[in-house]
């Protein structure tokens, strides 16, 4: 087994152990970071698809307020460019399409005021969290004992069975998952951290930009800054602590460091073995921070030819299995993409069926939408993030009730040497690459913090 020693050991090359690597490393610390793929990025991945076009499948978006990532993009010479915007989006109801602008869909007067009335009070709900403390806010464990989807079906909260359909929808989109799985605390966490609800259902304000190259590229040139102290293919099983230092395993690698961050999904870092094994609280939340189930398909066409029909690309179907579709055509026009996406229990039921079935009906409840020549892409490339074992699901994980009010100081809370980080750990931002890079950055900052004096490195200019 090859031996390592390092100031810190990173577990997780994404954007949370990337970030974290890159700031210690600019303060002179000696890093090693262990990724269990073969490639750097986790939750972001460019792909090839059969036409040769390479699309970015799991995080792509940046919106208001990710500053940090617009700002690494600049700093690693990566250009962004703007999201196609212009024409109708639909929203498909009750096997009709109705095309509209702007943030809120056409679904009737008394549905958009009740949708109108029901954010604002979750928003002002949220904004009562303390910030990183959300269960410390009065009220907290009677949010924390109901569920999200509780809360919807409640129609003094939404008095608008349309509007209850639209909310159970666009949430379980956003989690992943039925809201009926989801802590109505948990759930404000997301919003507090983003300014509002708002913030993750209005696409022109998530999804004002792309990166040229996709987010992965930005992944993949910050781990070129790391050169090679990133090491992909070591999956790490076991971290032993004593009184002088840590060692971090894989099978092949051991690296002995002063300090750890833990950086991958919180449900994987409670699949390492720790030794002494960590506090209940920390163990307890690992094993109930799960992601959800998101199918994302991406169709290639010879060119983008909704925008010819006046339809910006994006559609909402609650009803359908293919909840959401969204352009994303590369900068230069050329193919046209659009990218697709089943979430929760439809992505669950999606996934069982044969693989020739699937596609049938993908791009069936596609040419609802858009017409016939949907039917007939150049390329169609599914990634069930579901299956991937170093992910096992996503878009995020969600709090389940009781999560929070019960092990929530778990979250960040170091054990030892061991230092936590990832978007589920963020306070602002979270669920985001944005909210990922700054868990990596403050963990960095926790570590530089602590490391002890002798092996404290001088910074490097
Ligand atoms: C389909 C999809 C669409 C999304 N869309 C957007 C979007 O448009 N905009 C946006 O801002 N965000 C989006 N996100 C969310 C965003 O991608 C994530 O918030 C972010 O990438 C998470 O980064 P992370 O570093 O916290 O975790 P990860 O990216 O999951 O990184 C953790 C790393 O740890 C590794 N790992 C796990 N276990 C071990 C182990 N035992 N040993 C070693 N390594 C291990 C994993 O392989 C992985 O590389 C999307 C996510 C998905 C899946």
């Amino acid at each position: 087994m090859e031996r390592l020693h390092a100031d810190v050991c990173v577990v997780g090359a994404g954007f949370a152990g990337l970030a974290a690597a890159l700031q210690l490393t600019r303060a002179g610390c000696d890093v090693v970071v262990l990724e269990a793929r073969d490639r750097v990025g986790g939750r972001v991945w460019n792909r090839e698809m059969a036409d040769g076009t390479v699309v970015s499948a799991g995080g792509t978006w940046l919106g208001r307020g990710q500053e940090r990532m617009f700002r690494l993009c600049r700093d690693m010479g990566l250009d962004v460019y703007p999201q196609y915007d212009q024409g109708d989006h639909i929203l498909r109801l009750d096997g009709q399409n109705r095309r509209y602008r702007g943030a809120a869909p056409h679904a009737g007067p008394v549905a958009l005021a009740a949708l109108g009335l029901a954010m604002l009070r979750l928003n002002l709900m949220a904004r009562r969290l303390p910030p990183g403390e959300p269960w410390r806010a009065g009220g907290a464990r009677a949010w924390d004992a109901r569920t999200l989807g509780q809360w919807i079906g409640e129609p003094l909260n939404v008095p608008s069975a349309t509007a209850r359909t639209l909310l159970h929808s666009a949430f379980g989109v956003l989690f992943c998952v039925d809201p009926a799985e989801v802590s109505l605390l948990g759930s404000l966490v997301l919003a507090r951290g983003g300014g509002g609800f708002g913030y993750y259902t209005d696409s022109r304000r998530t999804e004002t930009h792309l990166v040229d190259g996709g987010a992965p590229e930005l992944a993949r040139r910050m781990a070129g800054r790391l050169g090679d102290a990133v090491r992909p293919g070591c999956a790490v099983r076991q971290i032993t602590e004593n009184v002088y230092d840590v060692e971090v395993r894989s099978d092949e690698l051991a690296v002995r460091a002063q300090r750890v961050i833990v950086a991958t999904p919180p449900v994987l870092a409670g699949r390492i073995a720790f030794d002494p094994p960590l506090p209940v609280a920390h163990a307890q939340l690992r094993q109930r921070l799960v992601p959800g189930a998101i199918i994302r398909v991406h169709t290639t066409y010879p060119a983008p030819f909704w925008r010819g029909r006046g339809l910006s690309g994006q559609t909402l179907a609650p009803q359908s299995p293919v909840a959401v579709t969204i352009d994303q055509t590369p900068r230069s026009g050329r193919p046209g993409v659009l990218s697709s996406y089943a979430f929760g229990t439809a992505a669950l039921k999606v996934a069982r069926l044969a693989p020739e079935r699937r596609r049938q009906m993908w791009l069936e409840a596609l040419a609802e939408r858009f017409g016939p020549e949907a039917l007939e892409p150049l390329a169609y490339l599914e990634t069930d993030w579901s299956a991937q074992p170093w992910s096992l699901g996503g878009m995020i994980a969600h709090f389940p009730p009781g999560a929070l009010t019960g092990y929530g100081e778990a979250l960040r809370e170091p054990v030892g040497r061991i230092h936590w980080a990832g978007t589920e750990s963020a306070t602002l931002m979270h669920g985001l690459m944005e909210g990922a890079v700054r868990s990596g950055e403050r963990a960095a900052t926790e570590v530089l913090a602590v490391l002890a004096p002798s092996r404290r490195p001088v910074a490097r200019r």
